[in-house]
């Protein structure tokens, strides 16, 4: 039985009886156990349950009882969503030991389509970072080739999916943190628009711009995780009330007579030769397929960086004041409690990068500082979207490499903060003004390593995204991880 299938042919081999979800459970988690030490996708993995919830779904298939649509898939969850008696770490030494009293409402409607939480997925602390190199349980490893990073902040989601320790995953995409993994491990990723999706049970970064996102092996994966978790949710004011969309139905319409625009800016220096070759080879592919492909300026993202960490710092440092090790956190001893001294011991227990943020975030939020930073980065987000719509109102979707350069070897750039930041540059654009976007895998380089293209559509346009992006896969034909 092979493991490196999607999850439609996953629910094809069980609805036939082809294969049992016991076989199929026990099969990825001797997987996990065969390359864990390798890649370090998981920080907490569930093996036990996942066996039992994998024979009840059996038992119900048996009996022909009603199961759900995913019918036992194993999948993995990012470990800043919550997960009821399930640690979530937040991969952060101040939620260690952390158990959520309840699921996120993604993870329940998972769980109520018969998915099995298999473990949960390593990220860059409290999802702050873009190569997973900043969890406090040490780095998850590109399975492509295991001494380059995989990406981040999901990295552990993309690693699960690429190296088939899970059929699908759950992230969150902040400033690209679902698209970044899945570049980077050839798997497919998917932020949806601003309020598709709940965020009930995800730990808040920074809420004004964040969604949790799939990762998957297929985009029809992907549209099919989406009928599970998108929605209105009554926890979360910010989901929309739109719902009942099928984003499966019609995936191969194609995307003949559509207008696809390649966006300068993020095509343009500091993009890698062979990123940027691969990129003009995905719009020859779409032109193939019928599209009419344009260049699109999209001025603002140059600015996007600076407006994207003044805004995403800010949100961090005010969602973090939380963590006083006094309604959250491990033991600590109260010995010579005294204010100040207690909190400023607490909170050095948050690693550089979550640090440097809440320092950042502060400083661009003070008094004297508010409308030079914050407020100058809320006009840029203005901007941005402003010119998002003019460039909607020409094309139908939007094109660009998703990292504007291939997968790097871990430790390589650690040390400067500045060059990490820049690597967001392609994907801030969709969290800053809340449109959809996707990464699919498109080439592996000749250093053998993979490039992913990203595809960009209209806010709520998810359906024909996942269309263009369907359509784009169909024209490549992808090598399984290596190992
Ligand atoms: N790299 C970005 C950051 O560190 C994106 C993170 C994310 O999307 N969660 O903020």
């Amino acid at each position: 039985m092979k493991l490196g299938i999607s999850a439609t042919e996953y629910l094809s081999l069980v609805r036939n009886g082809e294969i049992s979800v016991e076989e199929f459970v026990a099969k990825t988690i001797d997987r996990i156990q065969a390359v864990e030490n390798k890649v370090h996708a998981y920080i907490t993995i569930d093996a036990e349950n996942a066996l039992d919830k994998a024979r009840l779904v059996d038992k119900k298939n048996r009996a022909k009882e009603k199961t759900g649509i995913l019918l036992g898939m194993p999948v993995s969850i990012k470990d800043n969503i919550c997960t009821a008696g399930l640690r979530t770490t937040c991969a952060s030494k101040v939620l260690e030991d952390f158990v959520a009293p309840y699921d996120a409402t993604v993870v329940s409607r998972l769980k109520q389509q018969d998915a099995i939480i298999i473990g949960k997925a390593n990220l860059d602390e409290f999802a702050m970072g873009s190569t997973t190199e900043f969890s406090h349980f040490g780095p998850s490893k590109n399975p492509w080739n295991t001494e380059y990073v995989p990406g981040g902040s999901s990295g552990g989601s993309g690693v699960s999916v690429s190296s088939l320790e899970c059929v699908i995953s759950l992230g969150s995409d902040t400033g690209g943190s679902v698209r970044s993994p899945a570049s980077f491990c050839s798997v497919v990723g998917f932020k949806p628009t601003y309020g598709l999706v709940s965020r009930y049970g995800l730990v808040s970064y920074a809420n004004s711009i964040e969604q949790v996102g799939p990762i998957a092996r297929k985009v029809e994966d992907i549209a099919l995780v989406m009928n599970v978790i998108a929605g209105h949710d009554p926890h979360d004011d910010t989901t929309v009330k739109k719902t009942g969309e099928d984003y499966v139905a019609g995936i191969d319409a194609g995307v003949k007579g559509k207008k696809i625009g390649l966006v300068q800016q993020m095509t343009g220096d500091g993009v890698d030769k062979e990123v940027s070759t691969a990129t003009n080879k995905a719009m020859s592919k779409l032109q193939d397929l019928g599209a009419e492909c344009i260049p699109i300026s999209l001025d603002a993202v140059e600015h996007s960086v600076a407006a994207y960490y003044t805004i995403a710092s800010a949100e961090a440092s005010s969602n973090l004041a939380r963590y006083d090790n006094i309604r959250y956190g491990f033991d600590f001893g109260t010995e010579g409690y005294e204010f100040k001294a207690y909190v400023s011991k607490v909170r050095s227990n948050f690693g550089p990068e979550v640090t440097r943020r809440m320092l950042l975030g502060a400083f661009v939020l003070s008094a004297g500082y508010y409308g030079k930073y914050y407020l100058k980065a809320q006009k840029v987000r203005a901007m941005m979207k402003s010119q998002v719509d003019e460039a909607f109102k020409k094309v139908d979707f939007l094109v660009a490499p998703t990292m504007p350069i291939m997968p790097f070897k871990i430790g390589e750039k650690i040390d400067d903060p500045l060059k990490l930041y820049l690597l967001d540059i392609n994907t801030i654009t969709a969290n800053l003004t809340g449109i959809p976007a996707i990464s699919v895998p498109f080439e592996i380089s000749s250093t053998g390593l993979p490039i992913g293209i990203q595809l960009l559509a209209n806010s709520f346009q998810e359906k024909s995204l996942l269309q263009a992006a369907y359509a784009l896969q169909q024209t490549v034909n992808l090598p399984e991880v290596p190992f």
